[in-house]
């Protein structure tokens, strides 16, 4: 049998995946092929008369035949980039999303040039506290996650970006922080999806673990958890700012007043949907 060149291989790909149902195919069959060849995405177009190899070919194949049953791309490749920075994922995680880079944005605005500590709960990968820390070298902050492997990623990814103001525990969210003084500002991305979704049967989610997507009371238990007790972490006007669905903004906002956060107010995401909530802690009224 005579191999494929890359462009063939892209083409069939491609068809294979259209006729799938996955709408990003030719994107996806160029990501898949880049990442058997370990080349970056300008070689097909450089070289796309290329023979693959037998090794290749059937390595493609494998990955193709994975993608078809809908595993999303990120953990096939076992990496995804996050404020522009090449993170790895597993199974373990959610896989991070665009939208999150908003919060990150809205927690730089709120980080100030003095020295001082954050706090990113649920973490996973480690992505937002990773990018925080990428872009605040004299803050230190915290990740923690209740799985282990997840902790375990987050330092793995802090080692390879060389990043060494960041560290991982392991713990339900403010546990393992009990000793740890006070945060200027705590962030998160907790699980918020509400398990009658009907979003949680169709794409990447599918392949993501329900621990990292899904919250109790409607999706809200985690956001009002979060909230509650970040007051007795956070540092005289430090702030919270927590990300949730798009129709959750007047909900979170409600929590967070009723527990007498300030300024309390609500951003979109690139897309203009409600996506993260913030407010500011003033005092220390220790709270129940
Ligand atoms: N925004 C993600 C989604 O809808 C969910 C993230 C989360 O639950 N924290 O797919």
């Amino acid at each position: 049998m005579s191999l494929p060149c890359l462009q063939e291989s892209l083409n069939t790909a491609t068809q294979r995946l259209l006729e799938s149902g996955i709408d990003s195919a030719k994107l996806d069959a160029s990501v898949l092929l880049c990442h058997v060849l370990q080349k970056p995405r300008s070689y097909l177009l450089t070289w796309p008369e290329k023979v693959l190899t037998e090794a290749q070919y059937q390595d493609f194949n494998a990955l193709m035949a994975r993608r078809i049953k809908g595993e999303p791309i990120a953990y096939i490749t076992g990496e995804r980039e996050f404020w522009s920075l090449a993170l790895n994922v597993s199974p373990t995680t959610l896989i991070p999303r665009p939208d999150t880079e908003r919060l990150v944005e809205l927690a730089l605005d709120k980080i100030g040039s003095t020295p001082g500590k954050g706090l990113d709960l649920g973490t996973g990968t480690g992505a937002i506290a990773l990018a925080l820390a990428s872009e605040c070298p004299h803050f230190e902050f915290i990740g923690v996650d209740i799985q282990d492997d997840a902790c375990v990623l987050a330092t793995g990814n802090a080692n390879k970006l060389g990043i060494k103001n960041a560290r991982f525990l392991q713990g339900s969210w403010f546990d393992p922080v009990a000793d740890e003084g006070r945060f200027q500002i705590i962030v998160s991305n907790p699980p918020y999806i509400d398990e009658h979704d009907p979003h949680l049967v169709v794409g990447d989610v599918r392949f993501e673990p329900d621990s990292a997507l899904v919250a109790a009371d409607n999706g809200l238990a985690d956001l009002r958890h979060i909230a509650k007790h970040a007051r007795n972490y956070l540092a005289d006007g430090g702030w919270l700012l927590m990300e949730h669905g798009f129709e959750q903004g007047e909900q979170t906002r409600q929590i967070l007043l009723d527990m007498g956060y300030q300024l309390v107010s609500t951003e979109q995401d690139y897309a203009g949907q409600d996506r993260v909530t913030l407010g500011q802690f003033k005092g220390r009224n220790e709270c129940t």
